[in-house]
């Protein structure tokens, strides 16, 4: 993980403190009591599908920028420190796409242990599956080169098409909306504001 020198609290110069088992940099100053536990990100994609009379299609954007400029993957981008993970991901899907689509359950999630996927921190990507609503694919002509919806034949076809995005795809494909973790408005914590809960459905009504 990236090394700190100064508290970003404070600015007194960080030393090392035993906590919780290992050595971390921390403020000597009692009364800031900061300790730097490391760098995360929260990164969010949306599988959004259309049914065509040929069969279904999914979302994918170019990227018109690099790193991977030219590859195509899912409509996603990361989330912001005081924004829920699904408004996150609806909202940068109608940033790089024009599509509106709202979230249905979580399809798989990626971990990254610091620094392996560009940058310093840790990461948790969640793939969501959306339910699309409406709207035109248009190009933001800035991130994004050029969106569309394809079916697995027609990426076959495509050039440079993210092996992560496909697979999500796929899994989206092989199973039935709310199959996944779906957000969960009255269980322990659900109602906090800024709070967000996830979990499998129970199939039967005798369980809830
Ligand atoms: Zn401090």
């Amino acid at each position: 993980m990236a090394t700190m020198t100064f508290c970003p609290r404070c600015a007194n110069r960080l030393t090392e403190k035993h906590d919780g088992g290992r050595d971390r940099q921390a403020c000597p100053d009692e009364n800031c009591g900061f300790i730097h536990f490391g760098d995360f990100s929260i990164g969010c994609a949306g599988v959004v599908l259309r049914e065509d009379t040929d069969g279904p299609r999914a979302l994918l954007v170019q990227r018109g920028q690099n790193p991977f400029a030219g590859s195509w993957q899912l409509p996603g981008g990361y989330a912001e420190h005081d924004e829920s993970l699904s408004l996150a991901v609806e909202r940068e899907v109608m940033e790089e796409s024009g599509i509106e689509a709202t979230v249905n359950d979580v399809i798989a999630f990626r971990h990254s242990v610091g620094g392996s996927i560009g940058g310093p921190s840790t990461n948790v990507y969640i793939v969501f599956r959306l339910n699309l609503i409406g709207g035109e694919p248009k190009i933001d002509g800035d991130e994004i080169a050029d969106v569309g919806f394809f079916s697995l034949d027609e990426m076959s076809q495509m050039e440079a098409v993210q092996g992560l995005s496909r697979w999500a795809i796929e899994k989206a494909l092989g199973t039935a909306p709310g199959q996944g973790l779906t957000a969960d408005s009255v269980g322990p914590g659900a109602d906090r504001p800024g709070w967000q809960l996830f979990g499998l459905d129970l199939p039967d009504p005798m369980l809830r």
